[in-house]
């Protein structure tokens, strides 16, 4: 798969289309979903563009690691203190529809377990 930025994610970043932006680095952005599936749903993406977490390699070790604290500091700030669950989706199997890497973070009711 490409490395692209052509796609929604990336006209978020760009600003070409509005998002709901709750934080904003050099390295990552999150944005509450769309389409939530939890009372708090927000999105971690980097700003680079990397189609899926499979795609990641030695080289994005550093990145890798600050978009995981990142979920962590935005969890947070929104005032999930009852805590929270971090979802990457990769690949088709998964259900993953957009193709740039992205942490779910999910919270504000209990959540079961397995996922669907
Ligand atoms: O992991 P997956 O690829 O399925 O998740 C993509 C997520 O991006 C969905 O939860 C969808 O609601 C969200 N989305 C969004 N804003 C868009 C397009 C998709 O929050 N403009």
């Amino acid at each position: 798969m490409s490395e692209t930025n052509d796609t929604i994610f990336g006209k978020i970043i760009r600003k070409e289309i509005p998002a709901d932006i709750v934080y904003e680095d050099n390295l990552a952005l999150a944005f509450r979903d769309v389409n939530p599936q939890a009372p708090v749903h927000i999105l971690v993406i980097p700003k680079q563009a990397i189609a899926k977490l499979s795609n990641a390699d030695s080289q994005d070790h550093a990145l890798m690691g600050h978009l995981l604290l990142t979920a962590k500091r935005v969890a947070e700030q929104v005032g999930l203190t009852n805590g929270y669950r971090v979802v990457i989706n990769t690949g088709d199997d998964s259900g993953q529809t957009v193709d740039h890497l992205h942490l779910h973070i999910l919270g504000g009711r209990p959540l079961t377990w397995p996922p669907g």
